[in-house]
C-alpha cells in the first residue's frame, strides 16, 4: 500500500492492532481499580500489557531501534502489586504464550529507550481515564526520524471506521506515512479508506474537540475562544488521540490543548502527540503549538519548546491562532 516505510507501517499496524485487541478484552473483562503513579494518573493492567506486547514485537522486528514508552515496570514489581503483575502476565501470554514473568517485566522496560536520530514512541493506552470510564482511548505508536514523525498508528477499540463511538464493535485502526496519507481500516479487516479533513470555515458549522478531563486543559478559556470565533456548537469532550482521528476523518475542525491553570508548566509528552500529529497532517490538517510553532520532537520525551497544541483542518488554522492570541491563550498562565 505504501511506497516508503512499508515494513515500518506494516509493523506499526500489526503491533497496534494486537495491543488494541488485548486492551479491548481487558476493558471488557476487568476494569481494575487504578493504582496511582507519581503524577497520579491511573495505570491499569492494560497499560502494562499493551506496552509489553508492542515492545516485544518491536524487539523482534527492529531489534536495534529505541522505544520511548510511557510505562515502566518498577511499580509492578512492588510486593503489593503481585495480583496486578499476575494479571498483566496472563494477558501478555494470550499473545505470547511462552512469556515468563521476567520476560514481561523486561519487555515493558525496553520502553525506557532514549530519543535518538531514529526512534519509536508509544503510549500503550492514551486516555487511561477514558479506558476506565468505558469510553474512548487509543493505542498510539509513532516512528520519529531526525525530529520528524514519519509513521504513526492509532488503535481505537471504541470507534468504528466512520469515527463514531461504537463500544460494541471491533474498533478501528489508523495508519499514516509521511507523504502517503492517513488511512483507516476496521480492526482485523483489510479494506483501507483514505482520511480527509473538512474545509469548513463557517463558524456555524465548526466543531471543537477537547479533553474529557477538565484538568488537562483550560475550560473557561476554551469558552472565551469559542465565543471569539463565533462558534455555536458546544465543544465535544473526548479522551485521547481518538480526537485526532475524529478530526482527520472530517468529524471535527479544531482540537484545543490549552494550558491548565493548575499545571502552568506542563509540557506535552511526545507519545501523546506524535502519532496523532502525522495522522492529522496526512489527512490535510495542521498541527502547531498555541503560538503557531511547529511541534519540536527533538527535545527528549517532552515538547519542551512548545506551549500547548492547536490542531485544525488547516483552513481554520490562522484564524484560530489569531483568536488564541486575542484571548491570551497563547501564553502560559503566570
Ligand atoms: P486527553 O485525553 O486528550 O486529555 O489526553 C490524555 C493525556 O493528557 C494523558 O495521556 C496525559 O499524558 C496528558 N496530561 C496529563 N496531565 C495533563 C495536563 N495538565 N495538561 C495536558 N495534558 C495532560
Ligand atoms: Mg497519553
Amino acid at each position: 500500500m505504501f511506497s516508503s516505510y512499508q515494513k515500518e507501517a506494516a509493523f506499526a499496524l500489526q503491533a497496534v492492532g494486537e495491543a488494541a485487541r488485548l486492551c479491548q478484552k481487558i476493558q471488557q473483562e476487568m476494569v481494575l481499580k487504578a493504582l496511582s503513579k507519581e503524577d497520579r494518573s491511573p495505570v491499569t493492567v492494560a497499560d502494562f500489557a499493551s506496552q509489553a506486547v508492542i515492545a516485544h514485537m518491536l524487539q523482534e522486528q527492529f531489534p536495534d531501534e529505541p522505544l520511548v514508552g510511557e510505562e515502566a515496570s518498577h511499580s509492578l514489581q512492588l510486593p503489593e502489586q503481585a495480583d496486578k503483575r499476575k494479571a498483566v502476565e496472563k494477558y501478555v501470554r494470550q499473545v505470547f504464550p511462552q512469556a515468563s514473568g521476567g520476560d514481561v517485566l523486561a519487555w515493558i522496560d525496553t520502553g525506557a529507550g532514549e530519543p535518538a536520530d531514529r526512534f519509536w514512541t508509544l503510549d500503550p493506552i492514551d486516555g487511561t481515564k477514558g479506558f476506565l470510564r468505558g469510553q474512548q482511548y487509543a493505542v498510539a505508536l509513532a516512528l520519529i526520524e531526525k525530529g520528524e514523525v514519519v509513521v504513526g498508528a492509532l488503535g481505537m477499540p471504541n470507534l468504528n471506521t466512520k469515527m463514531e463511538e461504537d463500544p460494541d464493535g471491533d474498533g478501528s485502526l489508523v495508519i499514516a506515512v509521511r507523504g502517503e496519507g492517513s488511512w483507516v481500516v476496521e480492526a482485523g479487516g483489510s479494506d483501507f479508506a483514505r482520511m480527509q479533513v473538512t474545509s469548513r470555515v463557517d463558524p456555524a458549522t465548526v466543531r471543537v474537540l477537547r479533553s474529557y478531563e477538565s484538568g488537562h486543559t483550560n475550560v473557561s478559556q476554551i469558552d472565551i475562544f469559542i465565543e471569539k470565533m463565533g462558534i455555536t456548537h458546544e465543544p465535544v469532550r473526548m479522551d485521547s488521540q481518538a480526537k485526532f482521528a475524529v478530526l482527520a476523518a472530517g468529524r471535527g475542525e479544531l482540537i484545543l490543548r490549552l494550558i491548565s491553570p493548575s499545571r502552568p508548566d506542563y509540557h506535552e509528552k511526545i507519545w501523546d502527540q506524535a502519532a496523532g500529529s502525522i495522522v492529522i497532517e496526512e489527512a490535510g490538517g495542521k498541527v502547531t503549538d498555541l503560538t503557531g510553532r511547529k511541534l519540536d520532537f527533538t527535545r527528549g520525551s517532552e515538547l519542551l519548546g512548545n506551549t500547548g497544541v492547536l490542531v485544525s483542518n488547516s483552513a481554520l488554522h490562522e484564524a484560530a491562532l489569531a483568536a488564541l492570541k486575542a484571548v491570551g491563550a497563547d501564553q502560559r498562565p503566570s
